[in-house]
Parts: C-alpha cells; structure tokens; sequence
C-alpha cells in the first residue's frame, strides 16, 4: 500500500497574508507530493512497504538515505500542515502554556528562543518544539530529519515544527527568513499543539508507572 499525500484541513490562500497562496500550492502539491512519490518509490518492492510511516521513521538507519530523505519529507510536511491553521496565532493555553512558561520563563523567552533556532538553522531544515523526558526542549534538525528518527541527536516527541527549507517562504519573503519565521507565529494552531502536548504528557505518565 503507497502512502498519499495528506489533503489539506483548509484552502491554500487560507493563510494569507502569512504564508501566500501559491507558497503554499507549490509546498503542498509540488513539493510535498515529489517527497510522497519519491518515498513510495524508495521503499517499492522492499520490507519497508509493510510498515508504518512511525516504524519507518524511528528505525531510519536501517534505511537507505533516499528513504531518510524522502520519509522524512514526506512525515515532516504531513505533520507541518497540522500545526498551522487559518484564524490560529495568538497565544497558547492551560496547561502548554503553563508547561512553555515554566521550560522558558515566559511565552515572549520561548518565542525569542525557537525563532533563533528557526533562523540559525544552516541551509535547509526545521526548527522543533519536542516533549523529552517529560519537558518542553527547542531544537533544530537538517535537511528532512527530525527528533524522532533514531539517528537524530536530540530525541523528543514533536508538538510544534517550522519549515525552514527556502521552498517554505521564497517566493514571498526572499531571503528574509526572519520575516516568514516571524508571519508563522500568526498561524500556529495553538489547539492542536496543546492537544499533541496532552497526548504525549498523558503517554509519558502512562509508561512512567
Ligand atoms: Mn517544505
């Protein structure tokens, strides 16, 4: 069975004027469905087709990198167009919010702190917020790898993510990457973040007893 690229929960100019229409077509249909093809390709004919996108990605290093490239891909774009949202932006709560002021000091600290980690990010990659051991850790990966592949140097579960690849913002920004990583603090859906939070916290606890 091919993995499909995931449709998306709203239309492309729904993020306007944060992230403009035809970012977000190319993103989507072209980008994130070459990293989607170019996956089912890499794993075609192979032990892998019998997997879960999950199993694939935490046991990475058995794969070759056409399918850490790609698998990584095609899982970090399906996992981006879930954390941001039209009408979202604005300010975490409950208990994110507690937790992010307690990792960081305060909302403004861990704004500060994940926006220099989006910006600082050589070349292409990603900027996370990860649960690790229970805490809320900011870190960056490159190219399409990301914290919960066995390879990855910081190890969490992803609750928040940013694109940084030059696809994510050129056509709208250039080379203002603080520009495009400053728009994305408006779209960021605050519900979904905080119920990834939960889940894992929730997870965590469960395994802990
Ligand atoms: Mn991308």
């Amino acid at each position: 069975m091919a993995f499909e690229l995931p449709k998306l929960a709203y239309a492309y100019n729904a993020l306007e004027p944060n992230i403009d229409a035809r970012t977000m077509e190319i993103h989507h249909s072209k980008h994130h469905q070459a990293y989607t093809t170019n996956f089912n390709n890499a794993i075609a004919g192979t032990d892998a087709e019998k997997l879960s996108i999950d199993e694939i990605i935490k046991n990475i290093s058995k794969f070759p990198m056409a399918v850490r490239n790609n698998g990584g891909g095609y899982f970090n774009h399906s996992f981006f167009w879930t954390i941001i949202a039209p009408n979202a932006g604005g300010l975490p709560t409950g208990e994110l919010a507690l937790a992010i002021d307690s990792a960081f000091g305060s909302f403004d600290e861990f704004k500060k702190q994940f926006s220099a980690a989006a910006a600082a990010r050589f070349a292409s990659g990603w900027a996370w917020l990860i649960v690790k051991d229970g805490k809320l850790v900011i870190n960056s990966s490159p190219n399409q790898d990301n914290p919960l592949m066995d390879i990855a140097e910081v190890k969490g579960q992803p609750v928040l993510v940013i694109d940084v690849w030059e696809h994510a913002y050129y056509l709208n920004y250039q080379n203002r990457r603080p520009d495009y990583i400053a728009a994305f603090w408006n779209v960021i859906n605050w519900n979904e973040v905080s119920r990834l939070y939960k889940n894992e916290m929730a997870k965590s606890l469960k395994e802990a007893k």
